[in-house]
């Protein structure tokens, strides 16, 4: 196992259920919002399992060529490039394929094979047909569609995995986390979670997104390296919730009463 096993707060029985699908080689699907510590997680298992992490940051130009390969004019010659779900299924990665949904379609229809019994991928190109490595784990993760903006995931594919919620960490947790990741006062660590709460209450507000521990996070390093604890709120929490002054004047204004 590596030394430099990333830090990851378990919230629930997470790292036991991963473990349990890591063994049976199901397909893992992460659900939940932004900055919730989907991808931590994935890192810190991959570590935990010894097993080599290849990441793909799904968005809406994806495609299966992307992903398993393509012919490239190299001098004089045509030749082969795995991409980089064929390179994990060939040598037993774990393969996350981050925001699946945002992905173009194709890229659903050519992991479908790879999510059942038959575990291979057809290479149409080659007119090849790839059996998954042993150690091969297919993770994806996903951005339920009932925030706006958000694509959704067909019944169909999500039945295909095993799947688990992410949700915001109870407060003493979230606390437990900024500390560990900025070594920051625990007092202000309490604050901000706090803050968090608060705007994560606020549904009224109808933001697109709400506070998500990477934004905590971010507030809590700025204020470790002495930015003025209030602008540290503002510029890590408040402006990238909103675009709109006179709701960002508002939560400027609660937040300077909570630090
Ligand atoms: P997601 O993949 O869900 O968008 P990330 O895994 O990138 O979110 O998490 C964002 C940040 O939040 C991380 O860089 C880390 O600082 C922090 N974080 C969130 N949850 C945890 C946790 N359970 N343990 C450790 N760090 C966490």
């Amino acid at each position: 196992m590596s030394v430099n096993i990333p830090f990851y707060h378990p919230i629930d029985k997470e790292v036991e259920v991963f473990e349990n699908v890591y063994q049976n080689k199901i397909p893992f699907l992460l659900k939940g919002p932004t900055g919730t510590g989907k991808s931590r997680f994935v890192e810190y298992m991959a570590h935990k399992l010894d097993k080599k992490l290849i990441t793909i940051s799904c968005h809406e130009e994806t495609s299966s060529t992307d992903l398993i390969g393509r012919f490239i004019i190299k001098g004089a010659e045509t030749i082969w490039i795995d991409g980089p779900l064929t390179k994990a299924v060939k040598e037993g990665s774990i393969l996350y394929l981050d925001e699946i949904a945002e992905a173009r379609p194709d890229v659903i229809v050519a992991i479908h094979s790879l999510t059942d019994h038959r575990r291979e991928i057809y290479i149409d190109k080659l007119g090849e047909t790839i059996k998954a490595h042993e150690d091969f784990m297919l993770v994806a993760s996903f951005n339920p569609g009932y925030q706006r903006g958000f694509k959704e995931l067909k019944p169909s594919t999500k039945q295909r995995f095993t799947a688990l919620s992410f949700a915001y960490p109870e407060a003493s947790q979230e606390i437990e986390i900024l500390i560990q990741e900025t070594n920051i006062d625990p007092d202000i660590a309490k604050k901000l979670v706090k803050i968090g709460n608060k705007i994560r209450n606020l549904t009224e507000l109808g933001l697109a997104e709400t506070v998500s521990t990477r934004l905590l996070v971010d507030a809590a390093k700025l204020i470790h390296t002495n930015l003025p604890k209030r602008l540290a709120v503002k510029v890590a929490i408040v402006e990238p919730l909103t675009d709109d002054l006179e709701i960002a004047e508002a939560l400027t204004d609660l937040c300077n009463l909570m630090i």
